[in-house]
């Protein structure tokens, strides 16, 4: 059976100057990488990366997102940058919650909440990171970290519509990915949370698998229940390989 669109990100992190992101995105163009009905392409850049990213991607029906942004509109909030200035620099989604900046800003559910509050406001996409660390798991935590991240990081959120969640443990990121297994069973866990909340419409919300998706474990993890596409780190700086990402999203569309 057809599944609903695929959702294949790339997180770019802290990689890339303005001219090297230029150079990026034409080459992942050029390797052929192009938005369909059946699979949507998003790529999230350094903040000062935006504007040569949004300006080459031309006609591949590319998205751009933002990595981070502030939990206010404007105001004195020195380094911050705010979804308003996303919006307008023409990105459709921005990052939240992703466990970096958890780990190294100290990002908590609550501020992840104002943030993404703050993103729908501006009709931006808010791709929410979620996941457990290696110690969460090991103590038998995973459900009710992943349980609590959705309750209080939605909190006061009336239309999921432009909610996406991005499951990473993070001890799979920059690692190893996760089984195809442990993925089915966090992202069921997430599924059913979203829905206690949002009703059957929370069915719509893509969840995102992250951590260590690469060309080679694409097309098993994919093709997970309730896996509707992945944000992509390392491999996402990869034109070959996030080429062939693309493409295995494609296949599995047929
Ligand atoms: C990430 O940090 O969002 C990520 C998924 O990284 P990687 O693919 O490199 O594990």
């Amino acid at each position: 059976m057809k599944k609903t669109p695929y959702v294949i990100a790339g997180n770019w992190k802290m990689n890339t100057t303005p001219s090297e992101a230029a150079n990026l995105i034409s080459t992942l163009i050029e390797s052929g990488i192009q938005a369909t009905q059946d699979v949507e392409v998003l790529v999230c850049p350094p903040f000062l990366s935006i504007p040569a990213v949004v300006s080459g991607i031309g006609t591949s029906g590319i998205q751009c997102g933002a990595q981070d942004c502030s939990h206010e509109d404007s105001g004195a909030f020195t380094g911050q940058v705010s979804a308003v200035a996303i919006q307008e620099s023409g990105c459709s989604h921005v990052l939240v919650g992703h466990s970096e900046r958890r780990q190294y800003q100290g990002e908590t559910n609550a501020l992840c909440n104002a943030k993404i509050l703050s993103a729908l406001r501006q009709k931006l996409t808010a791709v929410y990171c979620i996941g457990e660390t290696a110690e969460q798991r090991a103590n038998g935590e995973m459900k009710e970290t992943l349980q609590q991240q959705i309750k209080q990081g939605l909190h006061g959120v009336t239309d999921c519509g432009n909610i996406i969640i991005a499951y990473e443990p993070v001890w799979a990121i920059g690692q190893q990915a996760a089984t195809p297994e442990q993925i089915r069973e966090s992202h069921a866990v997430v599924r059913t949370e979203l829905v206690g909340m949002f009703g059957a419409t929370a069915n719509t919300i893509k969840i995102l698998y992250g951590g260590s998706l690469n060309a080679d474990n694409a097309a098993k993890i994919l093709a997970v229940e309730h896996v509707n596409g992945g944000l992509i780190g390392g491999a996402s700086l990869k034109p070959d390989a996030f080429a062939s990402i693309v493409g295995t999203a494609k296949e599995l569309q047929k």
